[in-house]
């Protein structure tokens, strides 16, 4: 038996405890523990004189205590003045002890490492990882860059780093245990180290790899293992798309249908875009083939993506097949509900309704109704994939703003509704636009379509970025917006990592408001409230009878007022740009000028600055993906409501985005000539746990 597959349990210092929190981080076997790469580095490889540090560096500094202190005000904290011959900062604990205070006696001397922050007075570092320096003389350098590992709760980046060490040393006295599954030519054309060699390199960098060259992407060996990660996911999404095509699918063949859609397509207020239709060819194929339907639909905040779903809809209930339609707020539910209901109230067919809040009685009578297939469309929330839902024969799945479902939950939807050897169609929607290549690889799996035309006559939605203590203006500029007979939205952003909280600032909000302008009827709407109140606050605003809507992020997805042209948005600053564009994407739906306020709290960093600027310059969300994607830091996690979930351990989608076009066709290679490896390969990446593939 390979050694690596023994358990940590083998390796010194890996006592039961320590199993236990191991396991949490998925670390098992000792080749766990080598692939637990570090998320970053800490360049403690020189000394920084004071006078030379800069906000936002992570630095090591040496210098003697001035003095110490416990301050009261606020909360309380142990703050301790250092000095070198250059300059002084504060470090600064919350949480401390009798000792600590102890051991900064004025004139110890110290060296500290921390992020260097902008304090009350002058520069501070947060509770740094300290050491007191009896000897002056000592180096207190490290010869290589520190990797800083992933943590769980009760194992500290000393105690983890010592555990891999002995990993890798195992595997550096036999470098064979780390078996190399990428083809040998591959390796040879890139130029790539070997697994071992590389695997090493990233627990402990030679010296000469600086930061700035891990950063940029120039280290050989992180670039191999980013090659190996992502080819690794781009395999496992292939697999699952061949895996599809052994399933037959509903034919959504009649003879009535060209009917039916010449019907539906009289009855909208509007012509369909060229783009649309182009869409609607594409799934009308899909439809009528021998596998089911595995199709995105992209297209940008507005462009029309549900009638597109709806026409879908029409070819299923037209075969005679159900249909099931799930967003991810009630409140977007609950609009599809409405415009569901409209678009088919002349068809023979009965759309029904179904969240977590139905219950009771009239959740009995939709699940009957489903079950005896008069439900023909039903539109909900994830509620629609409980085990009691059972459909008399599903033959479409709809799932709209995709991104805020996980890749594992799309795929499990895929077999509800499996009847012998058929499995329904499947259309997912998303308006998150990402930058192509990384289409590429999230939707392996899929077939995608692109919407890329808005309905005629949208014009570009003007974008203000401002402060808040222009507030005033602002609400002079609501007074003559809402003298206009136009709407308006107000959007507070979570204020804290809590949902109560952002209930609560909304109600506050929506308090100063009214008092603030007693000729505009206010409402509120937040996630905390009942469904049949947000649809009553929602229609009251659909039907002019509220000229401002306070509201809390709910409203990020799917909601339509064409008449609300104004939104500002407060404190911006601390959502992801595309959350943002999605957010404004709300006005700009009419036919009149549109305009979003995004008001920010003073100070503003400066990538903040620049992140609300490019979102002021450009209307286009793919445009504003790319940037966003650049402007983030190497290293940075790609926040997952941003991307719609896949979190790498090595690669970096800006750093190695040059990978990402190679995937295709190297996939390709490796299934005609190696597929042997791809078993091992999802293994070592994904897990045995992992669910990637039905495989
Ligand atoms: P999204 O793609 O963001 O989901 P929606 O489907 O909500 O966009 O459509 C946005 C608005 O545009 C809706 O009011 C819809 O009725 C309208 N709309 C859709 N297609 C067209 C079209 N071809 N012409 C005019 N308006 C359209
Ligand atoms: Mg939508």
């Amino acid at each position: 038996m390979n050694e690596l597959n023994q358990s940590v349990s083998q390796l010194s210092g890996v006592g039961a405890q320590t199993l236990n929190r191991l396991e949490k981080l998925g670390i098992r076997v000792i080749s766990d523990l080598i692939f637990h790469l570090p998320l970053r580095y800490e360049d403690r490889t020189r000394v920084y004189s004071i006078a030379d540090l800069r906000v936002g560096m992570h630095a090591l500094i040496c210098g003697r205590v001035e003095f110490v202190d416990v301050l009261p005000r606020g909360r309380k904290s142990l703050i301790c003045r250092i000095a070198d011959d250059t300059g002084a900062l504060s470090v600064r604990f919350f949480h401390f002890n009798a000792h600590q205070h102890n051991l900064f006696k004025p004139g110890t001397l110290i060296s500290c490492f921390a992020e260097v922050r902008q304090g009350f007075s002058g520069l501070e570092m947060l509770h740094p990882d300290y050491r007191i320096i009896t000897n002056p003389d000592a180096d207190i350098t490290e010869p290589r860059l520190t990797p800083v590992y992933p943590l769980t709760e009760g194992i500290g980046q000393t105690a983890l780093r010592k555990i891999v060490k002995q990993a890798i040393n195992l595997c550096q006295q036999n470098p064979q245990l780390l078996v190399e599954w990428i083809p040998e030519p591959i390796l040879k054309r890139y130029n790539y180290p070997s697994l071992a060699e590389a695997i090493n390199t990233l627990h402990a960098p030679d010296e000469a790899i600086s930061i700035e060259a891990i950063q940029n992407g120039s280290v050989p060996a992180l670039k191999r293992l980013a090659f190996e990660e992502l080819l690794v996911h781009h395999l496992s999404l292939r697999i699952s798309r061949n895996k599809a095509r052994q399933w037959q699918a509903p034919r959504f063949v009649e003879s009535q249908q060209q009917v039916l859609i010449e019907q539906f397509l009289n009855s909208l207020p509007f012509k369909l875009t060229g783009a649309q239709q182009r869409v609607i060819k594409e799934i009308t194929e899909d439809c009528r083939a021998q596998n089911p339907m595995m199709r995105l639909v992209q297209g940008d905040v507005g462009s029309g993506k549900t009638i597109v779903s709806a026409y879908a809809a029409l070819l299923a209930i037209s075969a005679g097949y159900q249909v099931a339609v799930m967003a991810p707020t009630e409140l977007l539910a609950e609009q599809h509900m409405r415009n569901f209901s409209l678009w088919f109230s002349g068809f023979n067919t009965q759309v029904a309704f179904l969240t977590g809040q139905i219950k009771g009685k009239a959740r009995k009578e939709v699940l009957q109704g489903l079950e005896a297939g008069r439900v023909g469309i039903i539109i909900g929330t994830h509620a629609l994939f409980q085990e009691s839902v059972n459909f008399k024969h599903l033959g479409l799945i709809i799932i709209d703003e995709q991104h805020r479902f996980g890749v594992n939950q799309r795929m499990a939807l895929r077999e509800k509704g499996q009847q012998g050897n058929v499995r329904p169609h499947q259309l997912v929607m998303t308006a998150t636009p990402i930058p192509r290549t990384l289409a590429m690889l999230q939707y392996s799996d899929l077939d995608v379509s692109i919407i890329d035309e808005l309905p005629p006559g949208r014009k570009p939605i003007v974008t203000s970025v401002i402060p808040a203590e222009r507030r005033a203006d602002v609400i002079d500029r609501i007074n003559s917006w809402v003298d206009k007979a136009r709407q308006v939205y107000w959007v507070c952003t979570l204020i804290e990592e809590s949902e109560v909280l952002e209930c609560e600032a909304a109600e506050k909000t929506a308090e100063f408001l009214s008092l603030a302008l007693p000729n505009v009827r206010v409402a509120l709407i937040h996630g905390r409230m009942k469904s049949a109140d947000k649809d009553t606050v929602m229609q009251a605003f659909k039907n002019h009878q509220i000229d401002l809507l306070v509201a809390t992020t709910v409203i990020e997805v799917g909601v339509d007022v064409p008449n609300a042209g104004l939104m500002v948005i407060e404190n911006p600053e601390r959502l992801g740009l595309s959350q943002l564009h999605q957010l404004r994407g709300r006005v700009g739906r009419g036919e009149g000028d549109s305009y979003c306020l995004l008001m920010y709290q003073t100070p503003l960093s400066d990538v903040a600055r620049q992140r609300l600027g490019i979102l002021r310059d450009s209307n286009d969300g793919f445009i504003i993906a790319e940037k966003d994607l650049e402007l983030r830091g190497p290293g940075e996690v790609m926040g997952t409501r941003q991307t719609g979930a896949i979190n790498f351990r090595v690669a970096d989608l800006a750093r190695d985005a040059d990978l990402l076009d190679t995937m295709p066709s190297i996939g390709e290679q490796i299934f005609k000539h190696a597929p042997q490896v791809i078993q091992p390969l999802c293994d070592r990446w994904l897990g045995a746990s992992t669910d990637y593939a039905e495989v």
